[in-house]
């Protein structure tokens, strides 16, 4: 801890971006010295790995909503672009500053820093605002890192308590110092601008956060276990964003929600994104590199035509077309059809799962590296407790079964409006007098599957 009283303490924002619940705010503001709440905008510690767009977006959004939360208990927050080290080390000089204190990510160059972040202010600390369990605190019996999920979550469901949320800090001092504007970082699309409809669909920020959660406990929890798979419905949570940038943390939703009866379901899906960043934590190679190290071999196609079709919508399957659109759109896909389309990036299209993976790094709002290395290569069957790559999704029957009266489809696909119930998950044999806009499938799904089953056949034999 800190000896000198009046030098300040920066607490470093990063996937935390709350007042409520917020460990190392907390702890930094009772050692009672002056806190310098610090966001550093670092494009370079991340390489690849840099935000994309709509992340971006949803950055400057809650960047604003924080600081006017801060601004409310007479702090604020002072802004910096540049590399985290040199930025810091700068501040240390100049402000005196005793500690840094922040809330672990576990992105792997993330790692890297915070420990270059410690061997810069030995006295600085860092604690869990993300998730429920460290990764390192849940292993098997053999003292191994779980392989499948459902043993991973039991033993989670184990232990014997989850910390109760922290509440926010009492008005605290603020050492001033001198901050990058927001709108010079140019976070915003200006020239496109295709932001309509992130502004149109989403409230950022850690109070349109809490709003959320408690519309979706008021009206949608009860039967979410059988209604989330349904994508008409909107009845899934919405929070991944806020997840992600960390305006709400898995214990407030863990502690608001345990004790309902029908929550099991949504906690277990809390579970899957311990599961991710447990993955990403065992395996940091998670985002480019199978787990499943046979599937490297793969041959998967480059073909930049069908990306393009994929990507925008027009691959003349209307659920993929549906939930790409959504995305596009909204910058959010229901998970449901996340997995078709993702399915069909992969095992119809034969292009690879990274190059999905970056699609949506570019243009999810709720863009999570361990989230969507894990989800892709669970689709993709490499990764681990994956979906074997010979399962593989049927667009036309998943579309049936999960959007039978096409409401989905038709909200993102206006061109169908006009197609009866009986063609709307295959329009190419709907009556030509309805002279569709819309285009015949790019691909043959009953062909793909049998070139997709023959390809696995060659990593079959490595495949356990
Ligand atoms: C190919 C693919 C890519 C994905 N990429 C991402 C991503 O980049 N970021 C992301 O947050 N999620 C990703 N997911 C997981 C999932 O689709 C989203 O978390 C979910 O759709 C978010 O909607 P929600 O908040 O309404 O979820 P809810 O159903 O309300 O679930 C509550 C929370 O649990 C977590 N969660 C739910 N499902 C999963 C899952 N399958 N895996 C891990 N965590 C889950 C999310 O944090 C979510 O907000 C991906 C899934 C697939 C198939």
């Amino acid at each position: 801890m800190a000896k000198n009283t009046t030098s300040p303490i920066i607490v470093l924002f990063r996937q935390d971006l709350r007042l409520k619940d917020n460990p190392a705010l907390t702890y930094a503001c009772q050692t009672g010295q002056p806190i310098i709440p610090l966001y550093i905008l670092d494009d370079e510690n991340p390489g690849k790995w840099r935000m994309g767009g709509a992340s971006r977006w949803w950055l400057h959004h809650s960047l604003i909503s924080l600081n006017q939360n801060l601004k409310a208990k007479g702090s604020q927050l002072f802004l910096y672009k540049g590399k985290t080290l040199e930025i810091i080390s700068g501040l240390i000089q100049r402000y005196q500053v005793a500690a840094i204190f922040w809330n672990r990510c576990y992105e792997p160059y993330a790692i890297r820093l915070e420990q270059k972040i410690k061997d810069l202010l030995p006295r600085s600390q860092s604690f869990n605002g993300s998730l429920l369990f460290e990764p390192w605190e849940i292993l098997n019996k053999q003292n191994q890192p779980f392989k499948i999920f459902t043993p991973f979550w039991n033993r989670c469901m184990e232990v014997e308590s989850i910390d109760d949320p922290l509440p926010e800090p009492h008005r605290f001092i603020t050492k001033k110092i001198e901050s990058e504007s927001i709108d010079s970082w140019k976070l915003l699309p200006y020239h496109p601008d295709w932001s309509e409809g992130l502004r149109k669909n989403w409230d950022v920020g850690e109070k349109a956060a809490h709003a959320k959660f408690n519309h979706f406990i008021n009206r949608s929890l009860k039967t979410y276990d059988y209604d989330r798979d349904i994508p008409s419905l909107d009845s899934t949570s919405l929070l991944s964003p806020h997840l992600h940038f960390g305006e709400i943390s898995p214990r407030q939703l863990f502690h608001a929600t345990k004790n309902i009866p029908q929550s099991d379901k949504f906690l277990s899906e809390l579970g899957w994104r311990e599961f991710s960043y447990y993955q990403l934590y065992y395996f940091p190679q998670l985002p480019e590199q199978p787990w499943r190290h046979e599937f490297s071999k793969f041959r998967w196609e480059k073909n930049p035509s069908f990306l393009k079709k994929w990507q925008k919508g027009e691959t003349g399957y209307p659920i993929v077309d549906a939930g790409m659109r959504q995305l596009w759109e909204t910058g959010w896909m229901h998970n449901r059809v996340r997995m078709i389309a993702a399915s069909f990036l992969v095992k119809d299209l034969f292009l690879s799962w990274q190059a999905g993976a970056d699609w949506f790094w570019d243009t999810l709002v709720d863009a999570d590296l361990a989230n969507n290395s894990a989800s892709w290569q669970w689709i993709a069957g490499c990764g681990f407790d994956a979906a074997p790559f010979f399962r593989i999704f049927n667009p036309i029957l998943q579309s049936e079964k999960f959007d039978p009266d096409g409401v989905y489809i038709k909200r993102w696909i206006p061109e169908l409006a006009k197609v009866p119930k009986a063609f709307i998950h295959r329009p190419w044999k709907a009556s030509p007098d309805l002279k569709l806009c819309y285009p015949s499938p790019i691909v043959s799904h009953d062909q793909s599957r049998k070139r997709a089953l023959e390809a696995f056949k060659e990593i079959k034999k490595d495949y356990r």
